[in-house]
């Protein structure tokens, strides 16, 4: 064999990028190894979240909204101007110097911490042995104490209509578009589908998002998701709900995609198609042929609560193992794999998980939906505060959207807290840590607030719990 480690990572996304730097911190010999390449065949560290998920589509959403705002609003402050126009070859340039600057500083961190990175194909042999192929060159064997696959997850396809990597697209191929498209379809209406479907409707494309659900954003708080889809309907996002896509061909000049809903069927004649029905566990190639490593139903890497595989001394962390697809979740995951490995006590919280989605409103929330609460029998009290009546929020001009907070009847536990609004992700960080320390949402009502701060909604919201709300008649 020719390198030993304690620990080979392999993947190098936020899951196991993390959890190298933390193995290495810990002091044992560490390398971590990833093959990704991107569509000019460079390559690089950070995985489908630094490359082409959460970092770009997040530069992208930046970009669009101060267009978007620049021309919409900036008037209602007095601002005049004309002329404004969208570039999206330097928008796009600016997108990938941001993702350039972060994949670039895992090197960094990574030769920092005496992290061996390696660039290439990495293959789970047997407990302790793992295969590293790179780029055009021979597979070596490395031998490694413990071993931690953090290989992500990959776009699940539709059948009926396949990527072709033009018209028909990934999140990864809609975050590269060189021109706004007339008019785009969107099909599944989740976090990708509403974040990549905004971007491009903010600079003009035409957006139709077919969602096979009935329900918009099934899976967030009813109250919450409705009174986002209200905006997102306001702002031009035309959102088709119940619609079942039964296949595409090509058009005239672009795309046909035929679905059905309760009325019956339609055809809807697109430029271009984003196909964002949620992602699979990846682990193709990943696992030699008898490593004892096994697999649910639906492909995720079975582990325990503690990230063990069925495997001793092999550990499996991020989108490839049960829970949310989170790039966060995984970084997590890896922190306590690492320091499981080193002999420390770990655990992971999964119950406070917090979800963003980088919308306008964006939505965030952690903990339980007022559904999930009502399904489990627990009584309960909700509080909710309106962002138009918050100072900070009138100031800004950013007045759509509200805070909920659920909260126990018996012990006052805080059971769930729901945002749709301004920066609603960063707000959120305030409860996941009362959360995470079992505050009850008195200890909310009795924390101060700066003022004025978006963050007194969330304050009024908890008061509002107990009817006591000072900014908001209490109902
Ligand atoms: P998703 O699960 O969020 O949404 C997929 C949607 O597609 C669902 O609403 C589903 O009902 C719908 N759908 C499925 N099949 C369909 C069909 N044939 N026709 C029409 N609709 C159909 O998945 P996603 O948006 O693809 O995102 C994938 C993963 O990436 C998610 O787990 C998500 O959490 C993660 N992600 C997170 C963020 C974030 O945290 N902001 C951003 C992007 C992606």
């Amino acid at each position: 064999m020719s390198q030993s480690f304690d620990v080979v990572v392999i993947g190098a996304g936020p899951a196991g990028y993390v959890a190298a730097i933390r193995a290495a911190q810990h002091g044992l010999a560490t390398a971590c190894i990833d093959e990704w390449k991107n569509h000019d065949g460079s390559t690089a560290f950070g995985g489908t979240c630094l490359n082409a998920g959460c970092i770009p589509s997040k530069a992208l959403l930046e970009s669009t909204e101060l267009y978007h705002r620049a021309k919409e609003e900036f008037s209602a402050h007095g601002i005049q101007v004309d002329g404004v126009k969208m570039d999206v070859a330097a928008m796009q340039k600016r997108k990938t110097g941001v993702v350039k600057q972060l994949t670039g500083g895992i090197d960094a961190l990574f030769k920092a911490n005496k992290v061996t990175g390696l660039k290439g194909h990495g293959r789970l042999l047997a407990a302790g042995k793992v295969e590293f192929t790179p780029h055009d060159g021979k597979p070596e064997t490395l031998a490694a104490k413990d071993v931690i696959l953090a290989p992500g997850s990959s776009p699940i396809g539709l059948k009926a209509i396949p990527f072709d990597g033009k018209r028909i697209v990934d999140s990864w191929g809609a975050l590269e578009f060189d021109a706004v498209p007339k008019k785009l379809g969107v099909i599944g209406g989740g976090v990708i589908g509403l974040e990549l479907g905004s971007v491009w409707q903010r600079l003009g494309s035409e957006v139709v998002i077919l969602e096979a659900m009935d329900d918009f954003l099934f899976t967030v708080d009813r109250q919450i998701a409705k009174d986002a889809q209200r905006q997102f309907s306001k702002q031009g996002l035309d959102i088709r709900l119940g619609a079942k896509v039964t296949g595409a061909k090509p058009g005239k000049s672009g795309i046909r995609v035929s679905y059905e809903d309760k009325t019956g069927s339609h055809d809807l004649e697109v430029d271009k198609v984003i196909v964002s029905v949620g992602r699979r566990p990846f682990t193709e190639g990943l696992l030699g042929d008898e490593t004892g490593i096994t697999l649910d139903e639906r492909g995720f890497i079975d582990v325990d609560e503690e990230c063990r595989t069925s495997v001793q001394h092999v550990w499996a962390v991020g989108d490839a193992v049960r829970g949310p697809m989170l790039a966060h979740k995984g970084s997590e995951e890896g922190i306590m794999v690492a320091d499981l490995i080193a002999g420390e006590v770990a655990e992971m919280n999964y119950k406070v998980i917090p979800s963003v989605i980088y919308t306008a409103p964006e939505i965030a929330w952690v903990g339980q939906t007022e559904e999930q609460v009502n399904e489990s029998g627990r009584k309960y009290k909700v509080g909710t505060f309106p962002f138009a009546a918050n100072g900070r929020a009138k100031g800004m001009q950013q007045t759509a959207g509200l805070v909920k907070i659920i909260s126990a009847e018996d012990d006052d536990e805080i059971l769930g807290v729901h945002i749709a609004g301004p920066v609603a992700g960063e707000l959120l960080a305030e409860v996941v840590l009362a959360m995470e320390f079992s505050a009850s949402t008195e200890d909310i009502q009795r924390t101060i607030h700066s003022h004025p701060t978006l963050g007194e909604a969330l304050h009024e919201a908890a008061l509002a719990v107990d009817k006591r709300a000072i900014h908001a008649i209490n109902k």
